[in-house]
């Protein structure tokens, strides 16, 4: 068994990994940092994964960020994930044995696809996740193959546009009444769906599937109506899981994500942070009530408060107490389509078209008896502006 000592150790080498670390050196803080990843490779952007990269063949390498000169010294360690955590004796333990000693720790271990227990052929399903994910789909992805795309959220119909570009059949199946209807809501959900119907996706929604038929491989899809679509390939876009059974076993809040507080800091007694799709933080945008936020930019914006308050923490300081803020945003490409939103359209209780018409380039506002909780433009991106001026006046 290794032994290596370490102030520092951050779980997780992604977007929120990566910023944490560059926070902590722009914080002053000069001590040693590991950062552990299951993946092989350096923080990259997941976005293309279901768009640009998915159909021009994937290129980790090209998809790496750029990180500042500050994380230079830092010490990666790749290909063996945390499995266990004695958080009050401040150590790791990794699959391969090794074991990891920190004085501060950096929950950034994200999320990952969730699976549905549907018998039938393993050969022939994929989730989208990683590189590795994507560079197996892409390869079921050519002309007259046929897709069968599980859930109609942004991942499920990002890569049915990215697939129909590739020349494939696809059938997208999915329990809700209209595709991405919890963040967007049904009027612009149908509005999208006709886009998609216009370039020839099949929706079968309000369907579940059954089983999966084949021998060693799937070659079709059962659903509850009877329907049996042939299928190359199934993609499992059925929402996600945290990654925390690493973390279990130490008394954390761990119900959705890790429950951190306004600065990104998780009650125990070391010092501990969490960031990214896997924390839990209130926002005094929207009433302080801890949330996830699976959105490209929370990675960064909690990364940034998380690594000062941990440097404080490590100084043996209090962090700072002030409300956390960040406006969070999301972006989806479909087809030429540009799909922006900024807020939190997924919490409202009423939306309504301010410009333009569903089926064409519009604007949506979304809200809640606090007012305004989000905005979403489509084909209008640059049009935003003021709502979103108008949500950080909250
Ligand atoms: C296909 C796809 C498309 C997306 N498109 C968009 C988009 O268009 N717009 C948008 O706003 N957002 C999009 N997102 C979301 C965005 O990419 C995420 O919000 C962001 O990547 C989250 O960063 P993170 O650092 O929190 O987690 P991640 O990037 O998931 O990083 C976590 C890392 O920790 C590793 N890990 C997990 N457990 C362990 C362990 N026990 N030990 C060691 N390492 C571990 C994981 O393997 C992973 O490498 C997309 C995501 C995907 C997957």
């Amino acid at each position: 068994m290794n032994s290596v000592a370490a102030s520092v150790v951050v779980v997780g080498a992604g977007l929120g990994g990566l910023r944490t670390a560059e926070s902590l050196r722009a914080a002053g803080f000069e001590g040693a940092i590991t950062v552990v990843g299951d993946e092989p490779s350096m923080p990259y952007s997941r976005p293309p994964l279901s768009k640009e990269a998915l159909s021009a063949g994937v290129q980790v390498a090209e998809l790496e960020f750029r990180r500042k000169p500050s994380v230079a010294d830092v010490n990666w360690q790749f290909g063996s994930p945390v499995i266990s955590s004695d958080l009050a004796a401040r150590t790791l333990t990794l699959a391969d044995g090794t074991q990891l000693a920190f004085d501060g720790l950096v929950i950034a271990s994200g999320i990952r696809p969730r699976r549905l227990p549907i018998p039938g052929p393993e050969a022939g399903r994929y989730v989208l996740r990683t590189s590795h994910d994507a560079i197996g789909l892409r390869n079921y992805l050519a002309p007259g193959r046929s897709a069968v795309i599980m859930g109609a959220g942004f991942i499920g119909c990002e890569v049915a546009a990215t697939a129909r570009g590739l020349g494939c059949e696809v059938h997208v199946v999915a329990i809700d009444e209209q595709p991405m209807i919890r963040p967007l809501g049904a009027e612009l959900g149908r509005g999208l769906r006709e886009r998609h119907e216009h370039h020839g996706v099949d929706f079968h929604l309000g369907r579940t599937v059954q089983e999966f038929l084949g021998g060693d491989h799937i070659t079709s899809v059962l659903l509850d109506d009877g329907t049996e679509l042939p299928a190359s390939v199934v993609v499992e876009a059925v929402g996600s899981v945290c990654n925390v059974e690493w973390l279990e076993g130490n008394g954390l809040d761990l119900t959705d994500g890790v429950l951190v507080d306004q600065g990104m800091v998780v009650d125990f007694e070391v010092p501990i942070v969490a960031v990214g799709d896997v924390a839990r933080h209130p926002n005094s945008l929207f009433g302080n009530i801890p949330r996830r936020i699976e959105h490209w930019n929370m990675p960064t914006e909690t990364g940034r408060r998380a690594g000062v308050s941990l440097a404080a923490l490590l100084r043996g300081e209090q962090p700072d107490q002030g409300p956390f803020s960040a406006m969070p945003a999301f972006w989806s490409d479909q087809y030429h389509h540009k799909i922006q939103s900024f807020g939190m359209p997924g919490i409202a209780t009423s939306s309504q078209l301010v410009e333009g018409s569903a089926d064409e380039a519009c604007i949506f506002e979304y809200s809640d008896d606090t007012g305004l909780v989000g905005i979403v433009g489509v084909d209008r991106t640059a049009e935003l502006a003021p709502y979103r001026k108008q949500l950080l006046e909250r």
